[in-house]
């Protein structure tokens, strides 16, 4: 057994900015990851990383944009702390040596993005995640700390009373991919779940294949809710054939949209006068799918984005990287041609219910990044949000860690913050088939750290066994139903018979994983085992997202409903929680803090 204070567990800019501060707090940390540090999908953040850094900006303004682009379902206390603390996380990576890109004055550039009263997003060419992520790493290093990587995480260890906010979790059961041992990890102080996103619940998605909302799942099952998970961020340029990402940076630096009979469908057709191209990313999305639904796309499947006339010298200064990607995954020239996109899964705005220090209702058990339901992103995150957020509530997560802050949180979390219970008219049973199954129960019945690590450790050896001893279904088959079911019923434009099919299959989908087996009988980079593991979790966060979506009767943010055409603060001005209670689901809600240190954020029309 490995024992520190602090488990991390992933290493993106998330985690790799909760170990830095830990340690910088005189924590023993450590990182466990299933992927090298340098190759977390924050590698693939290109646009930028927002922050009130020029005189005539400020940390309000930067605050007011974010809770108006989260549609007002944001947390005043998670957006403040954030806007404030933005700037000098960013200056902290420019001392890292993070090689931002610059104006001739020596000054560090930043562009326009959209949603933003001000142009704050500072980037490093169309690279920004890619630089983060070395630029931190290399901190961790030099510092030291621990990483174990590789070692993919399974199982969190925490304690079983009844009341979730009276659970404690004492460290994680991880896979060692290289050998295929079984290990357990007590964390003295604390988890920091840093897990990323979970784009593999769609089949089209601008993330990588190891985004499989790990970290959610397991502490779902755990006791911590998800929070307002039906919130998922499709981004409007992706391109067709592999939803890889072509940045918002595109449309920042002046790129234009047109559809199939070359009209700038965002200003000619009313979708946003006033920002057009650079309006929110839930309105553009689903203004260019009404473009394509509505017969003006081209091959009815995608609109243009053009950006020949920005020239060559500013594209390649400035967005080289798309043109690789561009002529590699769509053999376009960007320079010559205008570049194909059409809305893609990209973010997720829920995640673990923590407060704004990454803590949830469970002792001991933090989640940051985009794992993470501070919330701050509400019901839509604005582009450039997420690399910053990862920087602020990574270093504040591991600040609390570390024993290193004093006051008390103003968001509550756990069953103590419920003030609603959730109706759903669900078609099918939720939640696992067989509860009392080693699939879906974590935690031990036993009293000290020791003797819960032990137990959880147990079970996972035993939850392996059986599904290596199976000669069952492929986990890919169901991995497929969830992700065809998904993107076809609870995609941009949602209603009620589709949400409702879309549980009627997971329920089956979840019943064909009841049989799941692994074909591959290797120890050593078993890729089938973990594959069919991590797909238990996207069943969950698939679940979380439809009942979510079924059960709020609004059009808010990203969360649009074809019988709910307008934001309803009178009935929906509030969070979503969907906990694992006594074996099975429960909805409920909370509300939504709109006070904030300098002004209390009110509702108001959200248009661009
Ligand atoms: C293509 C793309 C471009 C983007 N561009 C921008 C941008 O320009 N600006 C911006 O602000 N945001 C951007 N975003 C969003 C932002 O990059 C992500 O939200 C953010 O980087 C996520 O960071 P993270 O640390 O939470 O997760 P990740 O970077 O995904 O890291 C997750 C870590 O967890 C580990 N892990 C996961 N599960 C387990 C497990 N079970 N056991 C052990 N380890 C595990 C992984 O190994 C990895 O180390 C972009 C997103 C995408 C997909």
């Amino acid at each position: 057994m490995y024992e520190h204070d602090v488990i991390v567990v992933g290493a993106g800019g998330a985690g790799l900015r909760a170990a830095i501060e830990a340690h910088e707090h005189g924590a023993d940390v450590a990182l466990v990851t299933k992927l090298h540090p340098v190759r977390s999908h924050t590698g693939a953040a290109e646009g930028g990383i927002n922050a009130a850094l020029h005189p005539e900006d400020s940390w309000e303004l930067h605050a007011y944009d974010t809770m108006k682009g989260s549609d007002y379902l944001g947390d005043a206390p998670a957006v403040d702390a954030f806007a404030q603390a933005a700037p000098e996380e960013v200056i902290q990576l420019e001392h890292w040596g993070m090689p931002f890109s610059r104006e001739e004055d020596g000054t560090v550039s930043q562009r326009p993005f959209g949603g933003l009263s001000h142009p704050r997003t500072t980037y490093a060419g169309a690279e920004t995640g890619h630089h983060l992520l070395h630029t931190m790493y290399e901190q961790v290093v030099k510092r030291g700390i621990e990483v174990y990587d590789e070692w993919f995480v399974t199982r969190l260890a925490v304690t079983d009373e009844p009341d979730p906010g009276e659970r404690t979790c004492y460290g994680v059961v991880a896979i060692e991919i290289a050998t295929g041992e079984i290990g357990g990890f007590y964390a003295r102080n604390g988890v920091i779940l840093a897990t990323g996103g979970l784009g593999e619940v769609f089949d089209h998605t601008t993330n990588a294949i190891a985004c499989t909302g790990d970290g959610p799942a397991m502490a779902f099952r755990a006791g911590a809710p998800m929070e307002d998970m039906e919130f998922v961020q499709f981004h409007p340029t992706s391109l067709p054939s592999t939803g890889v990402l072509i940045s918002e940076g595109v449309r920042g630096e002046g790129g234009i949209l047109y559809n199939g009979n070359e009209e700038r469908f965002m200003f000619e057709s009313g979708y946003a006068n006033n920002e057009g191209e650079l309006a929110s990313r839930d309105v553009v999305s689903r203004a260019e799918l009404t473009e394509i639904n509505e017969g003006r796309g081209i091959e009815d499947e995608y609109v243009h984005l053009d950006m020949r006339h920005l020239g060559e010298e500013r594209v390649v200064d400035r967005l080289e990287n798309i043109l690789h990607l561009a002529e590699d995954f769509e053999g376009v020239d960007g320079l010559e041609e205008p570049m194909p996109v059409k809305p893609g899964q990209h973010y997720q705005m829920g995640g673990t219910e923590v407060d704004e220090y990454g803590h949830s209702c469970i002792e001991g058990l933090y989640a940051v990044g985009e794992a993470a339901c501070y919330s701050l992103h509400g019901a839509n995150r604005l582009g450039g949000n997420a690399l910053p957020e990862l920087m602020v509530f990574g270093a504040r997560a591991g600040r609390h860690a570390a024993g290193a802050v004093e006051s008390e949180a103003e968001i509550p979390t756990g069953p103590t913050a419920k003030t609603e219970a959730g109706e759903l008219d669900s078609p099918v049973d939720l939640g696992a088939v067989d509860a009392a199954s080693p699939v879906a129960t974590d935690g031990g019945e036993l009293a000290t750290p020791e003797e819960v690590l032990e137990a959880a450790i147990e079970a996972e050896r035993e939850r392996v066994e059986t599904l290596r001893s199976r000669e069952g279904v492929n986990h890919a088959d169901v991995r497929n139903m969830v992700q065809r079911t998904m993107t076809q019923n609870v995609n941009v434009f949602r209603e009620e018979s589709n949400l409702k099919q879309a549980l009627r299959d997971l329920r089956e989908a979840r019943e064909l994983y009841q049989e799941v087996g692994i074909r591959d009988p290797s120890r050593t980079y078993n890729t089938d085992l973990i594959h069919t593991i991590e797909t238990r979790n996207v069943i969950d966060c698939a679940e979380a997202i439809t009942a979510g979506a079924l059960a709020r009767e609004e059009f808010r943010g990203a969360h649009w409903r074809k019988q709910y055409q307008s934001r309803d603060d009178e009935n929906w001005l509030k969070h979503t929680l969907y906990a694992w209670n006594d074996g099975e689901p429960a909805l409920y809600y909370k509300p939504v803090i709109l006070e904030g240190q300098e002004q209390t954020y009110e509702p108001k029309v959200r248009s661009y």
